[in-house]
């Protein structure tokens, strides 16, 4: 059951989220951002205008991605390769001169997977040139932009890279909203308040009894101790070695 719900909303990403990569010039940083859409699971990439293409050197990036690009679409204009689309994102690296509505990697996953859910049926990510991004133009038929937050001084990622962050964040966006992250059970019981108190109180005696500290003034010694407890978290073994250690040490000074 868990596999089939994951599957269909993996599906649903795969079948409707397209990348576009416009007027690529290097064949290596096309197969390169095929092999990082498909790491994230993604498949469906048009290449609008690529400068070179097909290239054995796409193929040799590509790794084990080399069915996205054998089965990517090649299109003349961007108009062409959003055909049917519902929402646009387009990526830049830089503001423009008239601002668009500009989110994160993280809002844009988001936006992405609100509108499946929706029941749209395409969407476009739109990544642009590596010497000069998207033109003027090409922004204009975006509905939302995005930009991946960085170093003012150096804000321009390798294409291939911007792709990974994308899909990245689309897939995690779609694994929370169908709440699939896998998180590995514990494997012992959390320690319950009995047992942390318990445990507060032991190493408090001990602490007493080498003259840790001045029971008179403890200051906020025994609050600090409580906090590292309490905010740790820890289970029944964890709390049972320390029980253990604890009894050790005070049967040693005993002798
Ligand atoms: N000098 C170009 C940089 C292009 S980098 C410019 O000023 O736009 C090639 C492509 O990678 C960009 O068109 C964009 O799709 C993506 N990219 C690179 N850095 C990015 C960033 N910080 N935010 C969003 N996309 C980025």
């Amino acid at each position: 059951m868990f596999m089939e719900v994951k599957k269909t909303a993996l599906e649903l990403l795969a079948e409707s989220v397209r990348f576009v990569l416009v007027g690529t010039t290097h064949p290596g940083n096309i197969g390169a951002s095929a092999r990082a859409m498909k790491t994230m699971g993604l498949s469906k990439l048009k290449l609008v205008a690529p400068k070179d293409f097909p290239n054995d050197i796409a193929f040799y990036r590509a790794k084990a991605a080399k069915d996205v690009l054998d089965q990517a679409e090649i299109h003349v204009d961007l108009f062409s390769a959003t055909k049917n689309c519902e929402l646009i994102i387009g990526t830049s690296a830089r503001n423009r001169k008239v601002p668009w509505p500009v989110i994160s990697p993280k809002e844009a996953g988001k936006e992405i997977v609100n509108a499946l859910k929706r029941g749209t049926n395409d969407v476009a990510v739109v990544f642009g040139r590596e010497d000069r991004g998207l033109t003027n133009e090409e922004l204009g038929m975006c509905n939302l932009h995005v930009h991946i937050p960085t170093n003012e001084e150096y804000s321009s990622l390798n294409l291939s890279q911007a792709v990974q962050i994308l899909s990245y964040e689309t897939r995690l966006a779609m694994l929370e909203s169908a709440d699939l992250l896998e998180k590995p059970e514990w494997d012992v019981e959390l320690a319950n308040n009995d047992q942390t108190e318990r445990l507060i109180a032991h190493l408090d005696e001990l602490m007493q009894e080498v003259d840790f500290y001045d029971t008179q003034n403890p200051r906020k010694l025994l609050t600090r101790v409580r906090r590292f407890f309490k905010r740790s978290r820890i289970d029944k073994m964890e709390a049972n070695i320390f029980r253990g250690l604890f009894s050790a040490i005070q049967q040693k000074l005993k002798k």
